[in-house]
């Protein structure tokens, strides 16, 4: 069996990365599991990334993740490119399971493993993801001034995407899958109100067209099957995220979304020793830098709960 860690942290993304950092640098030697396929998170999948701070003229995603996993790495962080597939929280020595089935040990967890957002399901939407896609306005609404866009969904983040959007955009069309909105009123009225924002009712997205940039969309009216273009340069997808959970079910508390609670502002969660952070807590504000900044926090908040255990 294994030698008991110290602190073991699930997840690799800009949360996992500062909290493997953070705790590398308090001699914590801690072990990262980044996961198999999507090792850095969610900002290996996009583009340019102007608004983390320190990068004045920007910096792709990948480079950003590259540079966190190099620090951390710098600091003695052991990183290893698997996915947990089991988790044990409960005891004072807590244990998770690698792919191989291999157990590991350690008196303190940090989870970050992020959310993913919901998606289409279309055949282009991966490809043209950071060409003209994205799931993220307050990320990217700035490279789409004088645009036409589209957002898709009904709640309330797509009426917030949209009213945001609507800041540098040409137009914004709303498509909804039904003729009626499930945001709040609240949202309901700004988006009715803003005069840049139309809505498309009772259509879903047939179709993602372009070639190396988005070019426009084939909507479907969902009560007529008829089909029509929407000529538009950005498409935002606002349906909702999946916080990634499941493995910590009936032994983390999750909220009625499925996303782990923590006793805010700490990153502690219901278990002794089991910190959280970065995404997969945060419904709310879900970028970069607050996910890196809740790592910090998740990092602290297991060495003091280490110190204090010795
Ligand atoms: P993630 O980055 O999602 O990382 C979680 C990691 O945990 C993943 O690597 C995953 O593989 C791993 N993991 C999950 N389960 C397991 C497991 N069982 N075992 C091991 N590992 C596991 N934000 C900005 O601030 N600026 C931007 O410009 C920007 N652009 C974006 C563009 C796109 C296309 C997307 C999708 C998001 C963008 N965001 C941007 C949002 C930002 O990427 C997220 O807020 C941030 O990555 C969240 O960080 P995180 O560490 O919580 O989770």
């Amino acid at each position: 069996m294994s030698d008991v860690r110290n602190v073991i942290i699930i997840g690799s993304g800009p949360a996992g990365y500062t909290a493997a950092l953070y705790t590398a640098r308090a001699s914590l030697k801690p072990l990262v599991f980044e996961g198999a396929v999507t090792a850095g998170g969610a900002l290996m999948n996009t583009t340019e990334v102007e608004n983390f701070p320190g990068f004045r003229d920007g910096i792709m995603g990948p480079d950003l993740m590259d540079n966190m996993r190099a620090q951390a790495e710098r600091f003695g962080a052991e990183l290893v490119p698997d996915d947990i597939v089991s988790v044990d929280l409960g005891g004072e020595i807590k244990t998770v399971t690698d792919s191989a089935g291999t157990i590991h040990r350690a008196k303190a967890v940090i989870v970050t493993t992020g959310s993913q957002h919901r998606k289409l399901g279309l055949p282009n939407e991966d490809a043209l993801s950071g060409r003209g896609v994205s799931w993220c306005a307050t990320c990217d609404g700035f490279f789409f001034k004088d645009q036409d866009i589209a957002v898709i969904g009904g709640g309330d983040t797509a009426m917030e995407e949209a009213t945001f959007l609507s800041r540098f955009a040409k137009s914004v069309t709303i498509v909804h899958r039904r003729d009626t909105l499930r945001a709040s009123k609240a949202m309901q009225e700004r988006a009715f109100n803003d005069p840049k924002i139309k809505f498309v009712w009772d259509s879903e997205v047939a179709e993602v067209q372009g070639d190396q940039k988005l070019s426009g969309l084939k909507l479907r009216n969902v009560k007529t099957s008829e089909l029509s273009d929407l000529p538009v340069t950005g498409l935002f997808i606002a349906i909702g995220h999946d916080p990634r959970t499941e493995l910590f079910k009936g032994q983390l508390d999750l909220d009625e979304e499925g996303y782990l609670k923590v006793a805010s502002p700490s990153t502690r969660t219901n278990v002794n020793g089991v910190f959280a952070a970065g995404d997969v807590v945060d419904h709310t504000y879900r970028q970069a830098i607050t996910a890196a900044g809740t790592g910090c926090s998740a990092a602290l908040d297991a060495e003091r709960f280490l110190a204090a255990r010795a």
